[in-house]
């Protein structure tokens, strides 16, 4: 039996990796997401067949709760994941993220308390958790504990900010200094559980990490949520991996690490697209709600443009590069979008779409949208390949994007975005810009693209907006 469990975790193991190598590309990416999980489903069945399960004198009980336990999990996620809005999306990762966490840094409780308990009832009456666990075990799982359970409440904070539930990025005094401090007093109970068998310096030990993962999130900025929660998927993996070490469950090592090096690679990609160093992200305070900041140029008229003259302009252009954003995804416009993309198409006009990576709310966003809507990928460029051609450009439409394009990141040192690799639609020889109203983009600084001479606003709703657009091209 136990070979055949480890063939199991084996296969999983392996799934879970092709699957990974799949979801890299928008044409297997569903394929690989169910790839990964029937990994998933082959290492849960797996475990019900461990000898920790089944030769337990409690074997039906331990089941039925195993089988309580799936449905109750399974069956929200089943239903949640179904009925989560697109837009939502990051605030439900940014929970499943923390769940991950929360449930490597349980195994480690459990096993922590087990340890301690037996030691405090050892014939000597002084073992420590170390002698019951052996170092490696000890601290392996001390590890994941305390990682497992900051990305649990930092997660959790990260999901109440995107769910705007929770505004707070204001830096505290000393911010930084107490947090510091947090982190060495949690890890010297971490230490002290090592030499000790006491179960109240586990409890501390728990409720420190809890608030040490509420105070490392609570001042970073809206903006740079999505490299936190690419970060703490990261460290789940990582905590994830150790607790598969503790359990001696070679799947969980493996998965751990899987997900803790694509989460780490994540993270650093996305740092880098927006030209901010992981360190700074988490200690810049950088782009704090609510507060719009001004960036150059940004003092001038914006200028508006009605549907019907921006859909004269795009039928008679030679290239037509579309700029999605955020405010796509809420409008619900990319099937309008591609339907506006045929008829110019049919008008002989090129018409190319353009992704920032941190377009959207979450890695992956936009492309998401646009191949539900039925986008062929080959008409999909990402930022670096078309940068250059928007120099080639008639017509740059902008929908629902606003920090991506935002030239203050190049020219206003002074700007939060200053440094921020952004779409250059400014070069285009116009730009038609759609929103619906004169708010700012998610990091609250102004943007100097709306009010430049090349621009027009065409106010309005996504859907409406690419409705009346369609209108007016067909009418040509
Ligand atoms: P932004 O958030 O900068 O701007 C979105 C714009 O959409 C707003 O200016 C808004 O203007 C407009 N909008 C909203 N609703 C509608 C609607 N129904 N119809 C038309 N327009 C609408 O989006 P971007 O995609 O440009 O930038 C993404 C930002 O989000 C970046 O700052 C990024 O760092 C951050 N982020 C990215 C994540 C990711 O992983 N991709 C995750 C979390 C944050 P108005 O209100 O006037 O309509």
């Amino acid at each position: 039996m136990e070979t055949l469990i480890q063939a199991a975790y084996l296969i999983a193991a392996a799934l879970f990796i092709l699957g990974l190598k799949q979801m890299s590309s928008p044409v297997t990416a569903r394929r690989g997401i169910l790839w990964a999980g029937a990994g998933m489903v082959l290492a849960t069945l797996a475990t019900f067949m461990s000898p920790q399960i089944l030769d337990s004198d409690q074997v039906s009980i331990n089941i039925m709760l195993i089988i309580i336990a799936i449905a109750l999990g399974g069956g929200y996620a089943w239903y949640s994941g179904k009925k989560v809005a697109m837009t939502d999306m990051p605030q439900m990762i940014a929970m499943y993220n923390g769940m991950g966490g929360g449930a490597a840094a349980a195994i480690a409780a459990v096993e922590l308390i087990k340890a301690s308990n037996e030691a405090a009832h050892d014939v000597t009456g002084s073992s420590t958790v170390a002698d019951m666990l052996g170092a490696d075990v000890a601290i392996l799982g001390i590890l994941g504990a305390i990682i497992g359970t900051i990305s649990f409440s930092g997660s959790i904070i990260a999901w109440a900010k995107l769910d705007g539930r929770l505004n707070r990025s204001k830096l505290l005094p000393m911010q930084h200094a107490i947090n510091a401090l947090l982190a060495i007093v949690t890890l010297g109970f971490g230490v002290a559980i090592y030499f000790t068998n006491s179960i109240d310096t586990i409890i501390i030990f728990y409720l420190l990490a809890l608030v040490l993962g509420v105070f490392i999130t609570v001042p970073v900025g809206g903006a740079d949520m999505p490299v936190i929660i690419s970060l703490f998927n990261a460290l789940t993996g990582l905590a994830v991996g150790f607790e598969g070490y503790v359990l001696g469950n070679a799947a969980m090592i493996i998965a751990g690490i899987v997900v803790g090096s694509a989460g780490s690679l994540l993270t650093q990609l996305m740092a880098k697209a927006m030209n901010r160093s992981v360190a700074n992200v988490f200690f810049a305070g950088f782009g704090t709600d609510a507060v719009a900041v001004s960036g150059n140029g940004s003092e001038g008229v914006m200028k508006e443009i009605q549907a019907q003259d921006a859909g004269i302009l795009m039928s008679f252009a030679s290239q037509v590069v579309i700029i999605p954003g955020y405010g796509m995804a809420v409008a619900q416009a990319q099937h309008k979008i591609w339907e506006l993309t045929q008829i110019l198409t049919e008008k002989g006009v090129s018409v190319k779409f353009a992704i920032h990576p941190v377009a959207g709310r979450m890695p992956g966003h936009m492309n998401v949208l646009l191949a539900e809507a039925g986008v062929p990928y080959d008409m999909i460029y990402d930022m670096e390949d078309i940068n250059a051609d928007f120099k080639n450009t008639t017509v740059a439409l902008v929908i629902g994007a606003n920090d991506v394009v935002n030239p203050s990141a190049k020219t206003d040192s002074s700007s939060p975005l200053f440094g921020m690799p952004i779409l250059d639609a400014i070069d285009s020889d116009n730009v038609i810009v759609i929103k619906r109203g004169r708010g700012t983009g998610f990091s609250g600084v102004e943007n100097p693209l709306f009010f430049a001479d090349n621009t027009k606003m065409l106010f309005g709703d996504g859907q409406k907006a690419a409705s009346e657009l369609i209108q007016a091209a067909k009418e040509l």
